[in-house]
């Protein structure tokens, strides 16, 4: 379990910093009339747009062109964009730490060596009485 988590952290950090990189220059969407009112998921530049505008007339997948749309590093919301318009704004940098401080906690956690080991380089210190670890001269506390 804890080793899928580890594979899966991983995966899931590189796929999002691919996106990320990738929509600086192109981004894509998901457009769907939901009561009348076109909403729109989007990730483009950096981050994730779920945007509701009365002027997105197609729906289906929408191809945007990266330049248009504002970026920042905050999480943002724009409300009054015209008529209806709003727009939430979710930096790809979110989901990433997200992901990647677990992961890398579950990583690091494996590292550490098992009890009754030298912290430094995990030399089995069983009846160890001299308080210095005799492979690489740490002292024990
Ligand atoms: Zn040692």
């Amino acid at each position: 379990m804890i080793r899928f988590l580890k594979w899966a952290g991983l995966v899931l950090c590189i796929v999002i910093f691919v996106v990320w990189v990738a929509s600086i220059w192109a981004g894509i969407g998901y457009t769907c009339s939901y009561g009348g009112q076109p909403r729109t998921i989007s990730v483009v530049r950096g981050g994730v747009y779920w945007f509701r505008s009365t002027q997105q007339k197609d729906t289906g997948v929408v191809h945007f062109h990266a330049a248009s749309f504002p970026h920042g590093w905050l999480p943002d919301y724009h409300g009054g964009l015209g008529p209806g318009a709003t727009i939430w704004y979710m930096p790809l940098w979110c989901p990433l730490i997200l992901v990647a401080l677990p992961t890398a906690y579950l990583y690091n956690r494996d590292r550490r060596p098992p009890p009754g080991h030298c912290l430094k380089c995990s030399y089995d210190l069983t009846g160890n009485v001299s308080g210095v670890c005799p492979e690489c001269g740490t002292k024990l506390l």
